[in-house]
């Protein structure tokens, strides 16, 4: 633990702090889990689950108003900022990076 008087004194320190904050709070905020199963949708409360196959396939809608950059960009997974929309993990990157550089 850092004294106040150390940390009043360096605004480095302060400011490491705060970049360290950011990134936990990206990390906690966006995480990436794949979508429950039989889920389909979201109807802004709750996961919608009219999904006959366990597990499906969505197709990645891209990031930042780009097209996913994937190929074969299916994916389960969703933003937790988003859930239903649903991202691959290299548009989760893209995400996060941009959400950073705004400063959230
Ligand atoms: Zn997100
Ligand atoms: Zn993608």
């Amino acid at each position: 633990m850092l004294g106040w008087e150390l940390l009043d004194n360096s605004l480095m320190q302060t400011e490491l702090e705060t970049q360290k904050e950011v990134k936990l709070q990206l990390r906690n905020a966006h995480k990436l889990p794949p979508a429950p199963k039989h889920a389909n949708g979201w109807d802004r409360r709750d996961w919608v689950k009219n999904a006959k196959l366990q597990y499906q396939q969505f197709t990645c809608k891209g990031v930042n108003g780009q097209k996913c950059p994937q190929s074969n960009n299916k994916t389960q997974d969703y933003c937790t900022c988003a859930p239903a929309k649903w991202m691959c993990k290299a548009c989760h990157i893209e995400h996060i990076v941009k959400l950073r550089n705004d400063g959230l």
